[in-house]
């Protein structure tokens, strides 16, 4: 008897092969049987598929679901979204291990680097954990909808073992080593590897580096070395744009591990740095080390205030106005040197950078007053140009007029379409970067799947449908060592997504309050998803999710090597 048949669907096997149509069954969580299974009437559930596509769960491998899944064990909105595993912890900014003490200013970085909202994370994380395995455990004991594998995460590691010291200098050898042990316990523990960040963009409370940022070559030299002594996991990092690829590859060949090398997203001003990555990514795999791009589907949108601008807080001319607050920040906005600052630092090139004064791409959204509301919807350019003033002026008077309120959406990286094509089909590439659970506010592409899927495969052909499967299933599923998932095949957990390939696709954002404290966050709907489940257990449908108890998810601890 088996619990559920899905009858008459185009199956995607998830590892590139040519789509068949055919029945797949289900028993105790896992695909029993795949083919032509139409005699088989004894089944709990069956649905009809109808020529529906069939493909395995996606795995989402860069999530920063670490603080909302002790609040949130749904994982919303990822689930929905045709998401089964969600990889936690990437850029190693985790919330374990953490002293009771330090919550506070974990919670403050975590606010600066990810746009998370400090009220929310103030009244929704559970803190009922110190260390890395006593994390996992909770995280295991609520449960979650989706499963889930954890990093270990360099900064956590270094403000645990440094204090502040963590984001002032190098560390010292007994430093380094008490970082290691961390991490041994933790991968000891199960979690699936070591991640850190190199990236400039990542500035904690009053705009100082994210702790990883202070760590030396020999720091993570020993640190990623800890993978081999494991003998288990990979290492991730979000690379500045002086992190050179070789030596991540130096990385790759003594650790004899995976290194995934994030986050390649394409830059107009400096067109060819990520084809160059990506190719010495690929040059590496010639050699025999395992290394992989992640890179996004999704053009990098930014909705935002300047209250909070992140697309320019990364810059170094803006630190003068890191942690201001009320009319000293706008004193520092309405400031002509500060600006001429700002334009200057645009007008230097720079081998990565957010934002690089493309006028044209950042749009006003919504103004705070009635007046100005003919200014909706139309881009900074423009308005420039009407008003005989220079772009930067405009922006900065419009929402020094506003109380800072007036929200703009900037369209940064990745928005170069036939440049992402080919980012996509490059052999080094693995599709990535959602971001889910963080910069909230700012955008949502946990949905990158479903865009994937709709806008890369029916709407431009750039991938078959088979090819996008496996770039969303069986090749993450591969570099991370997940067992028995991201494939359909008999003895695999019955991790499903069943979509329209004629209509699937993300739908336009939405703003909800639905955070811990009312904080608003960016959500897309589902467009052409019929259901979704984890380990045999249905938690979406035609109409969105479904919250099954117990919670279906699991906690992945053990990992092919
Ligand atoms: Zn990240």
């Amino acid at each position: 008897m088996h619990d559920l048949l899905i009858r008459n669907a185009l199956l995607l096997d998830g590892l590139g092969a040519e789509p068949l149509r055919g029945d797949l069954a289900v028993r105790d969580g896992r695909i029993i049987a795949l083919g032509s299974l139409l005699e088989d009437r004894d089944a709990r559930e069956v649905i009809e598929a109808d020529g529906l596509a069939l493909m395995p769960g996606i795995i989402d491998s860069h999530t920063h679901y670490d603080a909302q899944l002790t609040w949130d064990p749904g994982a919303s909105p990822s689930p929905a979204l045709g998401v089964t595993t969600a990889v936690i912890g990437n850029c190693g900014f985790t919330i374990a291990p953490c002293r009771a003490g330090d919550r506070e200013r974990v919670m403050r970085n975590l606010t600066q680097v990810e746009g998370m909202s400090l009220e929310a994370l103030r009244a929704g994380i559970r803190w009922d954990f110190e260390s890395v395995p006593e994390y996992l455990d909770r995280l295991e004991e609520r449960g979650t909808t989706p499963n889930v594998a954890a990093f270990v995460g360099h900064s956590s590691l270094r403000s645990y073992v440094m204090g502040d010291a963590a984001v002032e200098r190098t560390a010292t050898a007994a430093e380094v080593a008490e970082m290691r042990r961390l991490l041994l316990e933790g991968l000891a523990a199960g979690a699936v590897g070591f991640a850190t960040s190199t990236s400039p963009a990542h500035n904690g409370e009053g705009g100082k580096p994210m702790p990883s940022r202070l760590a030396d070559e020999a720091e993570l030299r020993a640190l990623v070395g800890s993978l081999k002594d494991a003998g288990r996991g990979l290492f991730m990092l979000t690379k500045g744009g002086q992190t050179r690829i070789d030596f991540l590859e130096s990385l790759a060949a003594e650790s004899t591990r995976p290194v995934i090398v994030a986050a390649l997203l394409h830059n107009s001003t400096n067109p060819d740095a990520v084809f160059a990555d990506l190719d010495a990514i690929a040059a590496s795999n010639a050699r025999g080390h395992r290394m992989v791009g992640a890179v996004s589907c999704c053009p990098l949108s930014f909705d935002f205030t300047l209250h909070s601008p992140y697309p320019i807080e990364g810059l170094d001319a803006w630190k003068p106005a890191l942690g201001l607050k009320g009319t000293a920040f706008r004193a520092r906005l309405a400031d002509p040197a500060f600006r001429q600052a700002i334009r200057d630092e645009l007008a230097r090139p720079a081998v990565f950078r957010l934002f690089n004064g493309e006028w044209h791409k950042v749009q006003v959204v919504e103004c705070a007053r009635p007046e100005h509301r003919a200014y909706e919807h139309r881009s900074l350019a423009t308005l420039a140009a009407e008003t005989g003033k220079d772009p930067l002026d405009f922006w900065f008077d419009l929402a020094l007029a506003e109380d800072l309120d007036t929200v703009f959406v900037a369209l940064t990286l990745n928005s170069d379409q036939d440049a992402v094509g080919r980012m996509l089909r490059h052999p080094a590439s693995m599709v990535s970067l959602s971001d889910a659970g963080a910069h909230l506010t700012f955008f949502n592409d946990a949905g990158f799947g479903l865009h994937l899927l709709g806008h890369w495969v029916r709407e431009r052909g750039t991938l078959t449908l088979s090819e996008a499967a496996h770039q969303l299933c069986g090749l993450p599923a591969s570099v991370f060592g997940l067992r028995e998932r991201g494939a359909l095949r008999p003895g695999y957990a019955a991790d499903l997504l069943l979509f329209d390939p004629a209509t699937v696709n993300r739908g336009p954002k939405r703003r909800l309050h639905d955070l811990p404290a009312g904080a608003a966050r960016l959500v897309t709907p589902a467009i052409g998803v019929h259901g979704v489940w984890v380990n045999g257990a249905r938690v979406a449908d035609a109409r969105g999710p479904l919250e099954p108890e117990p919670r279906p998810g699991r906690l992945l601890r053990e990992f092919a090597t």
